[in-house]
């Protein structure tokens, strides 16, 4: 199968003040269309730093990042936030929606840049809405929210621009047990049903097992990487 992402020798080093911190490590890594790979790490190993990076929300020190043969470390500032745009989503711990908003307007942000018309728009937030369970709060603004509500907006908002790939940093990190299974299984459901490939930070075990390939992070490399076996193949 064709990578749909292709890592290779990737590094990221922060300067502090006179230190310098070493985030990513010669980091290299094939990622399959439809796979949901999960990075498995303790705080600090590097794990949000990889996915920033990949998602194209922060700059190589070095190395490349190609996804679908374009790499996107050497596209320019708008470039980059087409390209975005038009094939990357991402979900965050803490949600990251505007409080001023309601679900079906939090929904709708990435369609607005993509030229949508408002009707459309509508249509689209309104159904994916609906299939993340929230038929109810369509107009219900964040703090009228819980937290798992606010995710279930956050997962809507990542998948409405059908993009290929979506990226989510610790999202059930914030959840208790049970809404997190919850989420866990909407997120896969919705990548799974669409053949969209799903990259998931978490430092939890438990959660890291759903994955269909754990990529174990530590000291901003690769420790190991486990498949899981799959009935059927
Ligand atoms: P994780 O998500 O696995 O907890 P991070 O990727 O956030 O780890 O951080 C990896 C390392 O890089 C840590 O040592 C962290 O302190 C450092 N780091 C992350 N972001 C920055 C930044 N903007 N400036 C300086 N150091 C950073
Ligand atoms: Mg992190």
């Amino acid at each position: 199968m064709e990578p749909i992402i292709k890592i290779s020798n990737l590094s990221k080093i922060y300067r502090v003040g006179t230190e310098k911190v070493v985030a990513l490590d010669g980091i290299d890594l094939d990622i399959i269309r439809g796979e949901f790979c999960c990075f498995l790490g303790t705080s600090g190993s590097g794990k949000s730093t990889l996915l920033n990076v990949l998602a194209g929300l922060e700059k190589p020190t070095t190395g490349s990042i190609k996804i679908k043969n374009i790499s996107i470390e050497k596209l320019n500032e708008k470039k980059l936030a087409e390209f975005r745009q038009k094939n990357i989503g991402f979900i965050f711990q803490s949600y990251n929606l505007v409080n001023y908003l309601n679900a079906v307007e939090n929904v709708s942000m990435p369609l607005v840049f993509r030229g949508i018309s408002k009707k459309e728009r509508i249509k689209r937030s309104v159904d994916i809405l609906k299939a993340v369970g929230l038929p109810k709060h369509l107009r219900h603004k964040p703090t009228q929210m819980s937290g798992g509500q606010q995710q279930r907006v956050g997962i809507a908002r990542a998948f409405v621009a059908n993009p290929d790939i979506v990226f989510a940093d610790e999202p059930t990190g914030n959840l208790d047990s049970r809404t997190s299974k919850e989420v866990l299984d909407l997120m896969i459901g919705l990548s799974k049903r669409n053949n969209k490939t799903l990259i998931m930070v978490t430092h939890d075990l438990n959660i890291a097992k759903r994955a269909d390939r754990i990529i174990y992070i530590l000291d901003g490399k690769i420790e190991k990487i486990e498949e899981r076996e799959r009935v059927g193949g």
